[in-house]
């Protein structure tokens, strides 16, 4: 363990409203302490009374490397791999994109039925956009080993499943895409910041991921994008906006790419949600990966064991294998959106994913044992009760 590493959990170190249990950290991380007075600070002095000379003197323009550095650290990734910007929609659309380009005799995108949708939808309107025949082919996500052939120019795959929580052998998969001369781009959504990623020893060619989840960026946190020190120098940008020009500056009329990773740079980035995302990537300094890892696990095995125990009703709906298992668990219920309406109403937060899909995030940086075994106390009462039997719970609101 490092000696600046605390021990978990480091609940005192964010803002959590008193008598919330809070298990949707795998959706939108919460405030750390010293976000708002940080984003406060930078809106004041920063952009207040520096205004535009603030892209030089608060460094503002340097932002996406400096965090990048940040991300990189906790994905096993070397210094100067990783930007940061955009949405993860588009920089999985940026990745896939490029890894094509690297293969121009292959026609075929392989992905999986776990994926989450937005990355099937960038690759649909991708091979929209490319106009050939381009073909994007979904298999099941035990078959993705095995779906690489000559055909395939690139992989697309998330390593933990948003909805089961099923976390994929990033470097036995790679290797297997390798072997087949297959591009592997990962997507490290519910990875980052939850489960150890080591991108190096993995030898992936590109990987994406977004901050809002387990980094605790806050809502609509830049995404950030890798690409390995022998692919960046020669990526082809779909998206050739002027900061990821070698020279933004000279305004050249031609597009010139920028050395590596910062090619992938699009256009202005968003400011203040860097600085938010920055304040709060501070924590990790003070996180022993291993540590909050083995702390997950204890945290997931206590909510299952307990949970089975006293709720028949629902089932497991991930792995078992705390192995193949990110940091969070599901469990499928016929009413599920209504029971999370009532778990949500006594301040126990999950959330639903369609079709019966209760979900749980286990963040050990401020959920300890405590916290799980009253949140299965609730939810027993709430099934054993038919809490759940309520007008107000059946109806869908827009975010579920
Ligand atoms: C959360 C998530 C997204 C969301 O993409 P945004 O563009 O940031 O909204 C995309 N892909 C995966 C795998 C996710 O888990």
């Amino acid at each position: 363990m490092k000696d600046t590493a605390h021990t978990l959990p480091m609940k005192h170190w964010f803002e959590l409203p008193p008598g919330m249990i809070y298990l949707d950290g795998n959706s939108l991380g919460p405030l750390p302490k010293g976000t708002a007075d940080r984003l406060q600070a930078m809106m004041t002095e920063e952009w207040g009374q520096n205004l535009i000379t603030g892209w030089n003197r608060d460094g503002w323009m340097e932002q996406p490397a400096r965090v990048g550095n940040m991300v990189a650290r906790l994905i096993g990734a070397p210094e100067g791999s990783v930007t940061m910007g955009d949405t993860l929609s588009v920089k999985v659309y940026q990745a896939l994109s490029a890894a094509l380009k690297m293969r121009p005799d292959r026609r075929v995108i392989l992905s999986d039925s776990g994926n989450f949708p937005s990355d099937l939808y960038m690759a649909q309107g991708l091979i929209q956009q490319l106009g050939h025949d381009y073909e994007l082919r979904v298999v099941a996500p035990e078959e993705v080993g095995n779906a690489m052939d000559e055909a395939v120019a690139v992989a697309m795959i998330t390593h933990v499943d948003y909805r089961t929580g099923r976390m994929h052998d990033m470097a036995g998969i790679t290797k297997a895409a390798h072997a087949a001369g297959v591009v592997m781009l990962w997507d490290l959504a519910h990875s980052a910041g939850a489960v150890p990623v080591d991108l190096m020893a993995a030898n992936c060619e590109f990987a994406v991921g977004c901050t809002y989840k387990y980094l605790n960026g806050g809502p609509g946190a830049p995404a950030f994008i890798y690409a390995r020190n022998d692919v960046a120098p020669a990526m082809e940008p779909a998206l050739a906006g002027w900061l990821g020009h070698d020279a933004p500056f000279a305004f050249e009329p031609e597009y010139r790419p920028a050395p590596g990773i910062a090619r992938m740079r699009v256009g202005t980035p968003p400011v203040m949600q860097m600085t938010a995302l920055e304040h709060a990537l501070l924590i990790w300094d003070h996180v022993d990966m291993p540590q909050l890892r083995a702390a997950s696990v204890a945290l997931c095995e206590l909510f299952i064991r307990e949970l089975e125990a006293r709720c028949p009703d629902l089932t497991l709906a991930s792995p078992r294998n705390s192995a193949e298992r990110g940091s969070q668990v599901s469990f499928a219920f016929e009413h599920g959106y209504a029971a999370m309406q009532a778990l949500i109403d006594r301040d126990v937060i999950g959330d639903f994913r369609a079709p019966d899909i209760m979900r749980f995030g286990f963040t050990p940086l401020y959920i300890d044992e405590g916290d799980v075994l009253k949140a299965v106390d609730i939810l027993e009462e709430v099934i054993r009760d038919r809490l759940w039997d309520d007008d107000a719970y059946q109806r869908k609101a827009l975010v579920t």
